[in-house]
């Protein structure tokens, strides 16, 4: 039986990278989930992940610890207070205090070394420069200088035994439209986490920029969420 080419994606437990794993199923590739423990302050992310990989049938999932909560640098790393109810002016200016320094770096170095153990020239990685554009580690000319050091960076880059390359299949939709394509590829959203400031309970806050975007994307389509939140009890 002929085997899949293996692809090594990010998965944090959220709407995006969920729907970047089914992509990179419906692609046909092998499926290595990647989730890095970062010291985030919503670890109930880690669950979710567990999860998401869990149901897409991941041949594997590693949970990675790199606790970046020693830099500090980032609302999500710290007890700072995470931004909530601000307006889509306010989400849409400027960097956002949630992000953490360098993290796509970080985490694509990472999976990039594990797809050299594997032998896979691909990575996934569910970045979006529409709903998060003042992230700069979003955007597709910093993707493509990251391909362009993967090739340089690695054994297999260098051997040409192939090209590298950093799938980003979702970096120029919506919302609205990243959640369509996860339901026409069969993703359960119900699995998934978004939001920055879970309650103890692990329920989703509804106010931070994460809940505030992933939600009025899910109503714009008439379409309810179903992850539950703290403020509000689902629709029947
Ligand atoms: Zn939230």
């Amino acid at each position: 039986m002929q085997q899949n080419r293996p692809a090594v994606i990010l998965v944090s437990g959220g709407l995006d990278s969920a729907t970047t794993l089914a992509e990179a199923k419906h692609a046909g590739f092998d499926l290595n989930a990647l989730t890095i423990n970062y010291g985030q302050r919503h670890a109930v992310e880690i669950e979710a992940a567990r999860r998401v990989a869990r149901e897409m049938g991941a041949a594997r999932h590693v949970e990675l610890d790199i606790d970046l909560r020693s830099f500090g640098g980032s609302a999500l790393l710290s007890d700072r207070e995470v931004p909530k109810d601000r307006t889509n002016e306010e989400i849409a200016d400027g960097i956002p205090s949630t992000y953490v320094p360098a993290r796509n770096t970080v985490f694509l170095s990472l999976a990039l070394a594990w797809a050299e153990t594997l032998a896979s020239f691909d990575l996934f990685i569910g970045a979006n420069c529409v709903d998060y554009s003042g992230y700069p580690d979003c955007r597709p000319e910093y993707l493509r200088a990251f391909e362009v050091l993967a090739n340089l960076a690695t054994r297999a880059g260098v051997l040409g035994a192939g090209k590298i390359q950093v799938h980003s299949p979702l970096l120029t939709l919506t919302k609205e439209q990243i959640i369509l394509r996860g339901l026409e590829l069969g993703v359960d959203y119900s699995l998934t986490h978004s939001c920055y400031d879970p309650t103890a309970r692990g329920l989703a806050c509804g106010r931070c920029d994460a809940c505030q975007i992933r939600r009025s994307a899910f109503e714009r389509l008439g379409l309810t969420d179903p992850v539950r939140y703290a403020d509000s009890t689902p629709h029947q």
